[in-house]
C-alpha cells in the first residue's frame, strides 16, 4: 500500500505553515476530469491506495452526474468492503462558553454580549455526565470556548472527573476534547489526564477567509492554529482530529486543505489524523457569514464521499448539525462516528424537561434533535451496527482507524465483536422495551458472520453480559 505522497515527505517541516494557496488552486484549475481518469482514481481508492492532491482535485471538479454517482458508489463500496456495518456513537458535552475570540459564525463570540455565559462547575459536570450515562453513552467529547479560565490543567481536571463518574452500570470510557490549541506543555497535561482524541478545526484553510472571520484573540493567528496539531504530536499526543467549517470559503479548496493537512501530519510524524470533521455552518446568534460559499446538500454529500475516497483510513465524524435525512445519506459513504441525543445548551443533559433550542446559550443550531434511543433504532432498522466500543484506545492499540483499514481481518477480529458486546450492554441496560428484541435480533444476525471460534467466544461473553458483567472486550 502506498500512503504518503512522496513530495510532501521531502518538503514538509514540523511546525511550519504548509498551506500554499496557489498550489491548491493550481491542482483544482488543472484537474483532469476525464471519465477515464475519474474512474481510475475511484478504483485506486477502492484498492486501498491513498489519493494525492491532483487526484482529489479531479474528484472535486467532477460535475458529470453519472461520475458523481460513481464517486458516491465508490465511497459506499469502500465503506462496505473495509468498514462493514459498524457506527460508533458519542455525545458532545459543552463545558463552558466563555470566549475571548470573535469568530463571526459562532454564538459564543466575545462581541456577543447577549449570550448567556456558563461554565459547568464540578457538580454540574457530574450531573450532566450522569444524565449521559443514564442514556447509555460511553464516549464523550468535551467542548470549550477559548478563554483563560480553560487552561490545560482545568480541562485535565474535568477529564479526570468525568472518568470517575459511575452511575449504575454507566461509565464514560473515552473522553475526547475540542478546545483551543495549546502549547506543547499544555498538550502533555491533557494527554496525561487520559484523553482520547484532541480536535482542532482549522475552520478554513484559506488565509484571507480566515482573517475575515477570525478578527480577535489567539484564534486570529492562522499559523498558530494550523501548527497546533504539530505541537500536539511533539507532546506525544498523536491522536488528533482535524476539520474544516464548510461555508466560509470554496468547499473544493477546503477539501484539498484537509487532505494537505493530512499529508503534512503523515510526512512529519508518520501518522495521519485520527478523524476528519466537516461541519457545515448552521444558524447562530448574531452570526455574520456571507452567503457566497454556502454548501448545498448536493455539494455536501459529494464532498463527504470524496473525503472517504481521498483518505480512506481516517475516521469521518458526522454531527447533529446535519438534518436526519442528510445524516442517513452520508452514513453510507463511510462516516464512522455520529453523535446522538445531542444537546449543546450548557447543562441541558441534566435538565429533565425537553426544551426548545435557545440560541442565546448555544453555539449554533442543531438540526437533528433525536434521542440516542431514536438514532439507535434507526441504525438498527437500516442494518447498521451501533457501537460504543472504546477497546483499541484502552488496550493501547493506537492508530486504530489505520489498522481497521490496513490490517486484514481487523474489523472482524476486534471491531465487530466489540460493537456486538457494547450494543448488548446497551440493550440490557438502556434500550426502550420495544427496542430490546430488535437489538438482540441484530446482534444475532451479526454473530453469524463471525468465524466459528471467535463466535463462540463472543457468545460466551454475551452470556456474561446477560448475567450482569460489563466492559468485556477484545
Ligand atoms: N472554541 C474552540 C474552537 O473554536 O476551536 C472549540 C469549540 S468550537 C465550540 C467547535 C467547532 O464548532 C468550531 O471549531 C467550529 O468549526 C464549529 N462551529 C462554530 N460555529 C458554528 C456554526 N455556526 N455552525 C456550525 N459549526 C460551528
Ligand atoms: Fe470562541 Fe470557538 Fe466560538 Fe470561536 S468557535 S467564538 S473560539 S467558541
Amino acid at each position: 500500500m502506498k500512503f504518503i505522497p512522496q513530495e510532501y515527505k521531502v518538503k514538509d517541516e514540523p511546525m511550519k505553515n504548509f498551506i500554499d494557496k496557489d498550489e491548491i488552486w493550481d491542482f483544482i484549475n488543472n484537474a483532469d476530469t476525464s471519465t477515464e481518469n475519474v474512474r481510475a482514481i475511484i478504483a485506486k481508492s477502492i484498492a486501498k491506495e491513498r489519493l494525492d492532491l491532483a487526484e482529489v482535485a479531479s474528484l472535486v471538479q467532477t460535475t458529470d452526474p453519472v461520475l458523481i454517482e460513481e464517486i458516491k458508489e465508490g465511497a459506499r463500496e469502500l465503506k462496505r468492503k473495509v468498514y462493514g456495518k459498524r457506527i460508533v456513537l458519542f455525545a458532545p458535552l459543552y463545558v463552558g462558553n466563555l470566549c475571548a475570540n470573535n469568530c463571526e459564525y459562532c454564538g459564543f463570540k466575545a462581541s456577543n454580549t447577549t449570550a448567556k455565559r456558563v461554565t459547568l462547575d464540578e457538580k454540574q459536570l457530574i450531573e450532566n455526565v450522569e444524565a449521559l450515562e443514564d442514556n447509555g453513552h460511553k464516549r464523550l467529547i468535551l467542548v470549550y470556548g477559548e478563554h483563560k479560565k480553560y487552561t490545560p490543567e482545568f480541562i485535565a481536571e474535568n477529564v479526570k472527573s468525568v472518568y470517575k463518574v459511575k452511575k449504575g452500570n454507566g461509565e464514560i470510557r473515552r473522553v475526547n476534547i475540542n478546545a483551543a490549541p495549546m502549547d506543547i506543555e499544555g498538550f502533555r497535561t491533557v494527554k496525561e489526564a487520559g484523553i482520547g482524541t484532541y480536535q482542532v478545526f482549522q475552520e478554513t484553510y484559506n488565509t484571507e477567509a480566515y482573517t475575515k472571520y477570525h478578527t480577535k484573540g489567539q484564534k486570529s493567528n492562522f499559523e498558530n492554529r494550523l501548527t497546533s496539531l504539530d505541537r500536539a504530536q511533539e507532546a506525544g499526543l498523536d491522536d488528533v482530529g482535524i476539520g474544516a467549517l464548510f461555508g466560509l470559503y470554496d468547499w473544493r479548496f477546503e477539501v484539498l486543505g484537509l487532505v494537505r493537512h493530512t499529508n503534512h501530519l503523515e510526512a512529519c510524524y508518520n501518522v495521519g489524523p485520527h478523524t476528519i470533521s466537516f461541519p457545515r455552518i448552521t444558524d447562530a446568534l448574531d452570526s455574520n457569514v456571507s452567503e457566497e460559499f454556502i454548501v448545498s446538500d448536493e455539494e455536501f454529500t459529494k464532498l463527504v464521499a470524496i473525503l472517504r475516497l481521498a483518505v480512506p483510513y481516517t475516521g469521518l465524524i458526522l454531527t447533529a448539525r446535519e438534518p436526519q435525512e442528510i445524516r442517513k445519506e452520508v452514513l453510507q459513504y463511510g462516516c464512522s462516528q455520529v453523535d446522538a441525543g445531542t444537546k449543546i445548551e450548557m447543562g441541558a443533559y441534566a435538565e429533565d424537561a425537553k426544551k426548545e433550542q435557545k440560541l442565546d446559550s448555544e453555539q449554533f443550531q442543531i438540526n437533528d434533535e433525536r434521542s440516542l434511543a431514536d438514532v439507535i433504532d434507526e441504525l438498527i432498522e437500516t442494518d447498521y451496527l451501533p457501537s460504543f466500543c472504546t477497546a483499541c484506545y484502552r488496550a493501547g492499540r493506537t492508530g486504530e482507524h489505520f489498522m481497521e483499514f490496513s490490517v486484514p481481518g481487523f474489523i472482524k477480529k476486534f471491531c465487530t465483536p466489540n460493537a456486538i458486546l457494547t450494543l448488548s450492554e446497551y440493550v440490557e441496560d438502556y434500550a426502550r422495551p420495544e427496542s430490546v428484541e430488535k437489538g438482540w435480533d441484530l446482534i444475532n444476525r451479526n454473530l453469524v458472520d463471525l468465524e466459528p471460534k471467535l463466535k463462540a467466544k463472543v457468545e460466551e461473553r454475551l452470556e456474561k453480559v446477560k448475567e450482569g458483567e460489563r466492559d468485556l472486550y477484545f
